[in-house]
């Protein structure tokens, strides 16, 4: 080793899910939505002028605040926004999360929450969840120095029941609880009626599941205004032009079409039910999923075994291989062509195997 390196900050990078080079595939890896985002975006995206692209973005990307406030009926100062939600929960761990007590998280979740703490160098510990992949809320009334899970959770899709959430915020008045709702359009109840009674808690969301925008990089937070603030300051000490105006245009557009959320939502949910009827006929057990995949695993095919087999398939679904969680697979839900495909494949490879 080099004597510099003694004074490299060495990380372990988090592993997003493959983003394949080959077309014709069936991807049911990385929860994206099958549906593409709002008309109304496309048309955004023609009404943009090339030369507005010589002058900086909006470092407050004041119309997209604006737009997702109006959504939720919230006032701009209590809404956040960033380059995905990965970039909102970074900007959270480096300002919230700066206790010498450890921040908690539960042992199965976000692959991202520990690569974030190791990073930052802050200490925390996971909590086991329970032997059916619930939380329990009681195991987080204790010292920490802050809490964060997602809601529901990743990559079981398991929901906590808001009274349980808020048992959690109530028990830890003196450090902040982020409850990271990247999937809550999918069904689950979101906390954010939360952010108007408890000054601890913050409320994450993104474009990129529930609104088909994974390519555009679109997060944002929601909490009272000093919470916000909070974030901004960390957020302008760190780079202000993170979001680019094309971004803010064309987040916009989406947010404001809010029918069409509701229509590509309501497709996806119809179709995860379909899926899941069929997947215990076919032998699977899992969690009651409120999010847009299903964490699954067969009676009697292993995952590792199963997970191959779609592959050469060309049909790409989600593997982790750690304790806990290794005979199950995340399917993303993906269009209902998609999910016979693959219920036909699994079902041939079952009966013949
Ligand atoms: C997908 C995901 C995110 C990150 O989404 P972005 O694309 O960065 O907005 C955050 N948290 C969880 C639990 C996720 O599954």
């Amino acid at each position: 080793m080099k004597k510099w390196e003694e004074n490299v900050r060495k990380v372990v990078p988090y592993t997003p899910g493959e983003q394949p080079k080959e077309q014709n595939l069936i991807k049911l890896n990385t929860n994206e939505n099958p549906y593409p985002p709002s008309p109304k975006v496309a048309q955004a995206l023609q009404e943009m002028t090339i030369d507005c692209m010589r002058l900086y973005p909006d470092p407050s990307a004041h119309l997209l605040v604006s737009a997702i406030a109006d959504f939720y009926g919230l006032k701009e100062e209590q809404v956040f926004v960033g380059v995905g939600s990965d970039d909102v929960l970074a900007m959270v761990f480096m300002t919230f999360f700066n206790s010498k007590k450890p921040i908690l998280f539960p042992d199965i979740t976000y692959s991202f929450y520990d690569v974030w703490a190791d990073m930052l160098r802050i200490p925390y510990e996971t909590v086991p969840l329970r032997e059916d992949f619930t939380i329990c809320a009681k195991d987080y009334c204790r010292e920490n120095g802050g809490i964060i899970f997602p809601n529901p959770n990743a990559p079981t899709g398991v929901e906590l029941p808001l009274a349980e959430i808020e048992a959690i915020i109530q028990a830890n008045p003196d450090v902040i609880v982020v409850v990271d709702e990247a999937y809550v359009d999918f069904g689950a109840e979101s906390a954010l009626p939360l952010i108007e009674k408890y000054d601890n808690v913050l409320v994450v969301q993104t474009f990129s599941k529930s609104r088909g925008m994974a390519g555009m990089r679109i997060g944002y937070a929601m909490a009272n205004p000093v919470l916000i603030k909070y974030l901004n300051d960390v957020k302008y000490s760190f780079n202000s032009y993170t979001m680019d105006q094309t971004t803010i245009a064309l987040g916009k557009a989406a947010v404001e079409d809010r029918a069409y959320l509701e229509e590509t939502v309501h497709k996806v949910v119809e179709t995860r039910e379909w899926t899941k009827r069929e997947l215990s006929r076919l032998g699977f057990v899992f969690g009651d999923s409120k999010a847009n995949f299903i964490f699954a695993a067969h009676k009697t095919c292993p995952a590792a075994e199963l997970f191959a087999a779609l592959r050469k398939a060309n049909i790409i679904v989600r593997y982790f291989n750690k304790p806990r969680i290794d005979n199950y697979l995340r399917i993303t839900i993906g269009t209902q062509k998609e999910m016979e495909a693959f219920v036909a494949f699994v079902e041939k490879y079952l009966s013949e195997r």
